[in-house]
């Protein structure tokens, strides 16, 4: 029965197994300090709406660490390199024309994964590829909360 995964694992380069039934805490604990860095910026690059709070900014932020001073570097990062603008409790997003692409830039895959925002255990796993490396699992919510193609809060896993 794991055909499908295997196969699918098989493809990804040693070191980087990161789908088939990985529970907690996560998928990208793997992934370097600086890795995660990168992933956080391009991250926020890609967000969809212009301003966010700063809450808002963390949330998506901590998909990709929980580690509070990495999520101040990977927001002092952001601004130096001018992908958002700090006002106060609020972040602009600078466009750069470089939205997630849902459709190309967001893969699924079957197997147990435990979403990666919100915990939940999800069967589909929905990964958002960014130049700087993969970012998921998430459900199929979360994954538009994370790029940014819903807002608002409290929705559902
Ligand atoms: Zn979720």
């Amino acid at each position: 029965m794991p055909a499908v995964s295997a196969g699918a694992a098989s493809r990804l380069p040693p070191g980087r197994l990161k789908t088939v039934r990985v529970v907690s805490p996560g998928v990208n604990e793997s992934a370097s300090r600086e890795e995660r860095l990168e992933l956080g910026v391009e991250l926020l690059a890609h967000l969809e709406h212009e301003e966010l709070a700063l809450p808002d900014a963390i949330d998506r932020i901590e998909t990709v660490t929980t580690s509070p001073s990495l999520t101040r570097e990977i927001l002092d990062a952001a601004e130096k390199r001018g992908v958002v603008e700090r006002e106060n409790a609020r972040l602009r997003v600078r466009r750069g024309g470089t939205y997630v692409n849902y459709e190309s830039q967001v893969t699924q895959r079957e197997g147990e994964f435990e979403c990666r925002r919100c915990g939940t255990a999800i069967t589909t796993g929905h990964f958002v590829q960014l130049d700087a490396g993969e970012l998921g699992p998430f459900g199929s919510s979360c994954v538009r909360r994370v790029t940014g193609r819903e807002g608002g809060a409290g929705d559902a896993p």
